[in-house]
Order: C-alpha cells, then sequence, then structure tokens
C-alpha cells in the first residue's frame, strides 16, 4: 500500500531523515520507533506532503506522491494525525470534526463519518458543542483522531498519540486505534512508548539517526538483543 525508498528529508541545513525505507501492507498496523530526534515526526511528514523529499521516492497504492501537496495527497486516502493535535480551540468539537472532512467524497459522506466517529468517541458526542480548547487531553487526542477518520483514510500516520497523557487516556487511546485498524483502516503509528507499539501494531521499524537500521514483526523485535537493551531497559 505504501513504499519508502530511501527517503531523504530535513529543514534547512539539517538531514534529519537520511534514508528511509520501509513498507506497508494494506490491513497492518505499523509502527515506527527510535529515539527523540531520530526522525519519525520527520519521517510521517514526507509522507504527509508537509516536508519536500531531498531524495527517494514515496509510493501510495502504485502512485507515486513527488510533486503532490498534502492536500492531494489527502484525496487519494491518506490522513495524517500530527503530534501536538493541532486542533482549533475556539472552535466546537463538532466544528473540528467537520474540518477533517476534507476531500468531496469525505465531505459527501460527511453525516455518517460523524456517526462513525461518535459511536467510536462517546465522550466526544457528549462534548459535540465544547470548545476544542476546554476539552482534557485525552479528549483532544480522541478528536485529533477522530478528524483524521472524517477524512475517511485508507491509510492513517498517527504521531505520538498518547503523548502526554495519564495511563489511563492512553489505554483508551491505543485500545481505539487497534479498533480502527481492525475495521480495516491500515496505520502507520509514531510512537514513544516501544511496549505499547509492540503491543499494538504487527511489525515494527526502528529509526536511528535518519535510517531505519531495525525491522521485523512484534515478536522478533521484542526478541532483539538491541531492542530489548536499547528501547526496553532490560
Ligand atoms: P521525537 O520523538 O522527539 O518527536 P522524532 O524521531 O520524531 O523525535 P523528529 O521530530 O523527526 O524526530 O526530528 C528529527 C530532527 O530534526 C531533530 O534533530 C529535530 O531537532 C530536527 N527538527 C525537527 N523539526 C524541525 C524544524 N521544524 N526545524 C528544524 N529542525 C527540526
Amino acid at each position: 500500500m505504501l513504499a519508502l525508498e530511501s527517503v531523504a528529508a530535513g529543514y534547512g541545513d539539517l538531514v534529519a531523515v537520511r534514508s528511509v525505507s520501509l513498507e506497508i501492507h494494506p490491513g497492518e498496523c505499523v509502527a515506527l520507533i527510535g529515539a527523540n530526534g531520530a526522525g519519525k515526526t520527520t519521517t510521517l511528514r514526507a509522507i504527509a506532503g508537509l516536508l519536500p523529499l531531498r531524495a527517494g521516492r514515496i509510493v501510495f497504492d502504485g502512485r507515486s506522491l513527488g510533486g503532490l501537496n498534502a492536500r492531494q495527497i489527502v484525496e487519494l486516502g491518506l490522513a495524517h494525525v500530527p503530534e501536538g493535535r493541532q486542533l482549533f480551540p475556539s472552535l466546537t468539537v463538532r466544528e473540528n470534526l467537520e474540518m477533517g472532512a476534507r476531500t468531496s467524497a469525505a465531505r459527501a459522506a460527511r453525516r455518517g463519518s460523524l456517526a462513525e466517529v461518535f459511536a467510536l468517541f462517546p465522550r466526544l458526542l457528549e462534548r459535540e458543542r465544547q470548545a476544542a480548547g476546554t476539552l482534557s487531553g485525552g479528549e483532544q487526542q480522541m478528536l485529533a483522531i477522530g478528524r483524521g477518520l472524517m477524512a475517511r483514510p485508507r491509510l492513517l500516520l498517527l504521531d505520538e498519540p498518547s503523548i502526554g497523557l495519564a495511563p489511563l487516556a492512553v489505554r483508551s487511546i491505543l485500545e481505539i486505534v487497534e479498533t480502527v485498524n481492525r475495521r480495516g483502516t491500515t496505520i502507520l503509528l509514531v510512537e514513544q512508548n516501544v511496549r505499547r507499539a509492540l503491543d499494538l501494531c504487527h511489525r515494527a521499524y526502528v529509526v536511528e539517526n535518519g535510517a531505519v537500521t531495525l525491522a521485523g514483526p512484534r515478536d522478533a523485535l521484542l526478541r532483539s538483543d538491541h531492542v530489548r537493551q536499547a528501547y526496553l531497559g532490560l
């Protein structure tokens, strides 16, 4: 479904991602794991069309994303839920969700999508008319994911959805991510907590200094000495 071939991207003189190659198949949940500053967020931003590629190629459903802007990439079925959530704090929950229906197909399906998002997040339905800025951190993360789902993506890019949340909120967010994946949306997840990422996802890529250094199915990575020592503290 998605393939990155030796992708490089950065900011000014800084090459934050030197060479990332990865593949995601339909229906999978795949994690990108690695230390702070390794280049995970930059990789997601490059896929979403928010950063130009310095080298390499990104192919989604057989089509190169080169030269497409973020809006055109959403149209193809790929939605990005950024780190830091980036909601509109003075707009209501419902208004924020409606802004997620960015494509003409998503706008046409808006009522059904809203009902699905509210079924997935009853907490958001209860707060439908509340300003997004007054929600708790966990509720804001639910809203950010809900807004991503309103685009009716086939592939959802999730950047650290559990960051800064209390343990109970983390658990409910990750359960929702699992449900969304089981219902058929393919997921690429950046997650700071490697154990949680490997509990949830089928496979993972380890990113270190802007390159993929290790990849494999969850069980193989859980057995890897490097992952155990560097990321699981074992
Ligand atoms: P984290 O878990 O801390 O978010 P990450 O693996 O997602 O880490 P990135 O956010 O991709 O890492 O950052 C990779 C490198 O790029 C870091 O050295 C970071 O300081 C730098 N960087 C990120 N965003 C910018 C920016 N907007 N301008 C300049 N440098 C940036």
